[in-house]
């Protein structure tokens, strides 16, 4: 077994990227689409970011199951992602002349501005300057953890096309932030002593060099760091660049940095984003996960449900099982934002409960760690407990797995059933004293 003390060469790994500009030049799409559908796939991608490399393209998705494949379903645009009127707008704008740019440009950003691009509090998660007082890249939301997005990590290896960052992505510069922004991280953790998680957020962190970890956490290791219990990264990497922990030539420097930060006295977890066991299967995203263990890092795994993709419990069953095996402990179940493509990926909440539910109840009490299905709100992380009768009303109930104000947290609340609602705000409080709990 490789124990990760030397890189590993493989010649034969391509590491090509295409994104909006050049996706009608992905060598499988000419095969497995027809025109009039590449044509589709073009006009919605002008609009909604993408970007997919060869590890995913030549790994990932299985082409003779296009376009029901779960990984093509992620990155790929899809037919009902726009209205169709505005489908025809982006594509009749190609048709009649694909090298007016500044056009198509200009219609696309019209389009996006009626997808909601900054849904509940992301305006303000987006803007570098979050948080209180001008922190540059900190948002800290609940006591205890604080976000930091460090500057070089705000893009990622590929774009999933629910992702509700998705706005960051187009031409909006706000998270590409000019300088790097590790005083501030630094400072920010010693003047503020009651955080004891920090989340290393972007986009992808992972898609920093090595050298860029080293430069934000090595000092971490110090003594007056101690207060600081556990770094987690947030990261799709294990997805969509295994490579970065195996063979790119800065691997090695990263798990090293992960053992002195672990033997200083901190936890080191991976909050890795999965959203379907076919991204599991891969000799190289196993030794991956292999290689980060090793070093005494836990995985733990996050992400969200939905129609199209993992919209079965026997998707979730095999996804966490699989995690089991691997020693992965499954962390939490989201529910999709309100912005961009949500209306393709959206699954009434009641269904996302009995896939959570109808998995669950077939799994060892290891896996039942998961929470959810959860819903970050401004004010806090909402999960459905569970459906039950009161008063012989159908009702949800509900809780608050972390919130701005520590007294709502685990308190059980209720709302009234509905089935085909798909987020928070379409919820009525069942008691009239729990409305403060909705606003
Ligand atoms: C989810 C989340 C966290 C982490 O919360 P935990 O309950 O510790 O997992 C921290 N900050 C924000 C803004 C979050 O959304
Ligand atoms: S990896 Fe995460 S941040 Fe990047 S596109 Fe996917 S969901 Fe969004």
């Amino acid at each position: 077994m490789d124990d990760g003390s030397t890189v590993l060469q493989d010649a034969n790994i391509k590491f090509i990227v295409y994104t909006s500009a050049n996706i009608e030049k992905i060598p499988y799409l000419a095969y497995h689409l027809s025109p009039s559908q590449l044509l589709e796939t073009k006009a919605i991608a002008t609009v909604l970011p993408f970007r997919v490399n060869t590890y995913v393209l030549d790994h990932l998705i299985d082409w003779d199951n296009v376009p029901n494949d779960p990984v093509y379903q992620i990155v790929f645009p899809q037919p009902g992602m726009l209205t169709e009127e505005d489908t025809n707008k982006i594509k009749n704008a190609i048709i009649l002349d694909p090298s007016n740019k500044e056009k198509i440009k200009l219609l696309a950003n019209e389009i996006r501005n009626k997808l909601n691009p900054h849904p509940s509090d992301q305006m303000q998660l987006n803007i570098p300057d979050v948080g209180n007082d001008g922190y540059k890249g900190i948002q800290h939301k609940y006591k205890e953890t604080a976000l930091f997005f460090p500057a070089q990590g705000q893009t990622c290896h590929t774009y999933c096309a629910f992702c509700f960052r998705w706005a960051q992505f187009t031409d909006n510069k706000n998270l590409r932030f000019s300088d790097p922004n590790r005083d501030i991280l630094h400072q920010y953790l010693l003047d503020n002593k009651s955080v004891s998680n920090l989340i290393l957020t972007g986009g992808d962190p992972m898609v920093m060099k090595s050298s860029h970890f080293e430069y934000y956490l090595d000092a971490l290791s110090q003594s007056k760091y101690n207060h600081l219990q556990t770094i987690r990264i947030g990261t799709k990497s294990l997805t969509y660049w295994p490579y970065r922990f195996t063979h790119d030539s800065d691997a090695d420097n990263l798990l090293r940095l992960f053992e002195k930060l672990i033997s200083s006295g901190k936890h080191i977890t991976i909050m890795a984003h999965y959203n379907h066991v076919n991204e599991l299967q891969t000799d190289v995203a196993l030794l991956a996960i292999k290689r980060l263990q090793n070093t005494g890092v836990i995985i733990r795994s996050q992400g969200p449900i939905l129609n199209h993709v993992n919209n079965s419990s026997d998707i979730w069953l095999d996804l966490w099982n699989k995690q089991e095996r691997l020693g992965i402990i499954p962390y939490y179940m989201f529910v999709e934002r309100q912005t961009g493509s949500y209306r393709y990926y959206e699954v009434p909440l009641q269904k996302a409960y009995e896939v959570y539910r109808n998995a669950l109840c077939q799994t060892s009490g290891l896996v039942r760690t998961v929470r959810g299905p959860s819903m970050s709100t401004t004010n806090g992380k909402v999960e459905i407990q569970g459906i039950t009768q009161i008063q012989n009303k159908k009702v949800f109930v509900l809780r608050y797995i972390q919130a701005r104000n520590p007294e709502w947290v685990q308190r059980p609340f209720f709302a009234h059933f509905n089935d085909k609602a798909t987020w928070f705000d379409q919820l009525k409080p069942f008691y009239p004293e729990d409305a403060f709990f909705f606003k």
